[in-house]
């Protein structure tokens, strides 16, 4: 069984999108592809040697790589030691880069929670392997004017297809800061609803790296939620709730 690289086991409020403020158990799956601007988890982007988890009785490293079963145990112990939990999220860095671990680890393991994937929305492929063991797709679409990466509106736009065409619940962010170019953000919200207009698409206010300070001012953001509304029917600003408390 191929064996999956983990930087961080924890529980804590969701912090984005539709399920804002449940308590679920995070497993950080360490690799990204992209390098965003404004990325909040530098210390996923490569894997790391040691995976830190995080539980009631604090804090523990223990060494990468995990087997499925090694995982299992982990995931179990936090989900014994601190029900309620709405969810177990799968997050990163980008956990569909580690796509033949989650196959063979979620088809196999016993199932406790809904699992919700976040991901950048730029590995369709992957999402197609991965999506008969997921329940939420909790997808973002990306502006080259502020993640400075290339566009990816093409792979956006067959992960979303893939997620509505399987059932599954599905929810938008779009990162958004001062940078952020209109134009952009318009042809992101053209996207979603040309694919579904009944999935819901956030605006989420960048915040500074150090502190809780939003990168966006309101009129800003009302110009770009304005653009994002005149092709979308449903769309929501939204600022990173685990900023704002300061949890992981
Ligand atoms: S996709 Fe996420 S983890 Fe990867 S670079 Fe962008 S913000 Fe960071």
């Amino acid at each position: 069984m191929a064996a999956a690289n983990i930087s961080q086991i924890f529980v804590s409020f969701q912090g984005e999108g539709l399920h804002a403020g449940r308590r679920q158990l995070f497993v950080r799956f360490g690799g990204c592809p992209l390098r965003c601007r404004y990325c909040d988890e530098p210390e996923s982007l490569l894997p790391v040697t040691a995976c830190r988890i995080l539980g009631p009785d604090g804090g523990r490293q223990r060494p990468n790589p995990f087997s499925g079963a090694e995982l299992d145990g982990e995931v179990a112990g936090l989900v014994d030691a601190a029900p309620p939990l709405h969810a177990m999220a799968l997050t990163g860095g980008e956990p569909l880069q580690q796509a033949e671990f989650l196959v063979v680890w979620l088809g196999a393991r016993e199932k406790r929670l809904p699992v919700l994937l976040e991901t950048a929305g730029i590995l369709p492929a992957r999402l197609a392997r991965v999506l008969p063991w997921v329940d939420i797709v909790s997808m973002d679409v990306k502006c080259p004017s502020n993640t400075g990466e290339r566009a990816r509106w093409d792979e956006h736009e067959a992960c979303l297809r893939l997620a509505v065409a399987a059932g599954r619940e599905v929810y938008v962010k779009m990162p958004v800061d001062e940078g952020t170019s209109p134009e952009e953000v318009e042809r992101g919200s053209r996207l979603v609803a040309g694919v579904d207009p009944g999935i819901t698409l956030f605006l989420t206010p960048l915040t500074e790296p150090a502190s809780s300070r939003l990168t966006i001012r309101t009129d800003a953001l009302e110009r770009l939620h304005a653009a994002a509304s005149r092709y979308h029917p449903d769309v929501r600003v939204l600022p990173q709730l685990h900023k704002v408390l300061g949890t992981l």
